[in-house]
């Protein structure tokens, strides 16, 4: 059976390399009827928050990445959160140490500090190793470290020889001998090392397929040496290439929105962003883009992930979720736009409510033209908010002053002031009579009608728009052109 995890340490938020990182084992897990766990890494207390680890499950969830065992759903292989597994981990080096694979050592950060400038001035890499080391197991000092309650360091004898690897993604990989020596494994303060954990869990919680960023491959190093000291079989490992901001440079802040709650609060669906961070480096093998879920689970494979970096396209994320926001169902959109709404001002959570009609029918006709949530907001202000309409618009005039133009407009006033109706059908003839009667130049017309109506010269549908603005206000925005 296939096994994945998804193992982020809680120190912020889900990120784009993090969640694509989940969306590819959660894919991989889900395509062969696997299961896809989530782990919490929260060794490094100090800058481990059960905030952001609430913050990356909500993201998750958001995503809909759900998990089969992990925080929140348990499991047979659990805790899943590391802190709450520190004897497993104690009691696993112990079995190293018993079996002459692993060491302990009595010995301060400050003076591992100091042999490591020793070795560097003499230009040998900065490798420790048991003999240099056992040298600080004195009586004294261990007196001295039961006296302030610490436990021993639990050091690694690292073999000194090849490694090789074969990456699912990578492909072959060699990892020459004596590029790290002797390594920590479990900390004075009790707490285990990354790389040493790591190897626990995923022995125990019978990870197969290790998928993650190819920043760790170097550590896979000291993870396949571990696995090799218990005797287990290595996961197949898959190290993923970063991802760049379109100008090349690993991505950062500087890009904008990198992180699924940013996403969130721009206004992406979370189908579009998950769409979106698969192609980061993956790609369909027709190379159809618009993929929902199941599409990506069907045709999901490492053979596809590209081993050279992604560039993340904000264009392209935009382009898409503008394609989910016009093919989504009009009532979640309406439900979803409403918080942008009333963060914009333009209309309160009451109002929203209490022209919900109104509303979806305008969400329906300004989301044709929407990329974002947040752009929602922005088009509906035609509709609600006043404007102060320029007279002196050279191009404005020029088509109120086109023949028949200001006459058409005159009747169409006088027909929408009769126009007890007012429905887009009733707006509809109202200005095919204005135009017949008239016979002005079609796009004249239009053009300064829109402009009277909305004060722009483009727009969604006029008609609808006209509807929507509604009979009084389109009236009114009429009185103020035509004398
Ligand atoms: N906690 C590690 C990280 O967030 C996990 C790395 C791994 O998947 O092994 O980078």
């Amino acid at each position: 059976e296939v096994r994945t995890r998804f193992a982020p340490s809680p120190t912020g938020f889900l990120h784009v390399g993090g969640a694509r990182t989940a969306l590819f084992n959660y894919l991989f897990a889900r395509k062969h009827n696997g299961k896809f766990i989530l782990r919490i890494e929260d060794t490094d207390v100090e800058r481990s928050t059960k905030e952001s680890e609430d913050q990356l499950i909500d993201a998750l969830t958001w995503l809909g990445l759900d998990w089969d065992e992990g925080p929140n759903v348990g499991g047979s292989y659990g805790p899943y959160r590391q802190t709450e597994r520190t004897e497993i981990y104690l009691q696993k080096a112990k079995e190293l140490v018993e079996q002459g694979k692993a060491y302990e050592c009595y010995v301060y950060p400050e003076e591992m500090e100091s042999i490591r400038e020793e070795l560097l001035s003499q230009g040998k890499a900065p490798h420790y190793n048991y003999d240099m080391l056992k040298v600080y197991n004195t009586e004294e000092r261990k007196k001295e470290y039961k006296e302030k309650g610490l436990t021993p360091v639990i050091f690694f004898k690292m073999p000194r020889k090849d490694y090789k690897l074969n990456d699912l993604i990578k492909g072959p990989v060699i990892f020459k001998e004596g590029s790290v020596g002797d390594f920590i494994l479990i900390r004075s303060n009790g707490f285990p090392t990354y790389n040493y954990a790591v190897v626990i869990d995923d022995m125990m919680m019978k990870i197969t397929h290790v998928i993650r960023g190819d920043d760790h491959l170097s550590n896979t190093l000291r993870q396949v040496a571990i696995y090799e000291a218990f005797n287990s079989e290595l996961p197949e490992f898959a190290h993923v290439s970063m991802i760049l901001g379109p100008d090349g440079k690993k991505l950062s802040k500087r890009h904008g929105a990198t992180s699924a709650e940013e996403f969130r609060n721009r206004g992406y669906l979370p189908e579009s962003v998950v769409n979106f961070l698969a192609l980061l480096g993956w790609s369909h093998p027709e190379g159809k883009e618009l993929l929902d879920i199941n599409e990506l689970i069907e045709n999901f494979g490492l053979e596809r992930v590209n081993s050279s970096a992604a560039v993340f396209d904000d264009v392209k994320l935009k382009w898409m979720n503008g394609n989910y926001i016009r093919s989504a169902k009009l009532d979640r959109i309406y439900k979803l736009s409403i918080p942008f709404i009333v963060q914009s001002g333009i209309l309160t959570e009451e109002q929203c409510e209490n022209n919900k009609k109104w509303l979806l029918e305008a969400i329906e006709l300004v989301r044709t033209s929407s990329e974002e949530l947040n752009d929602i907001p922005n088009e509906l202000k035609i509709f609600i908010e006043d404007f102060k309409i320029n007279m002196e618009d050279e191009e404005f005039i020029g088509y109120l002053n086109d023949e028949g133009v200001k006459e058409a407009i005159k009747q169409a006033y006088k027909l929408f002031l009769n126009d007890d109706e007012w429905t887009s059908d009733s707006v509809l003839e109202n200005l095919k009579i204005a135009m017949k009667e008239n016979k002005p130049k079609k796009k004249s017309f239009y053009m300064a009608l829109r402009k009277t109506l909305t004060n722009e010269f483009h727009g969604p549908d006029l008609v609808k728009s006209i509807h929507l603005i509604g009979r009084a206000r389109a009236l009114e925005r009429f009185e103020r052109v035509i004398e």
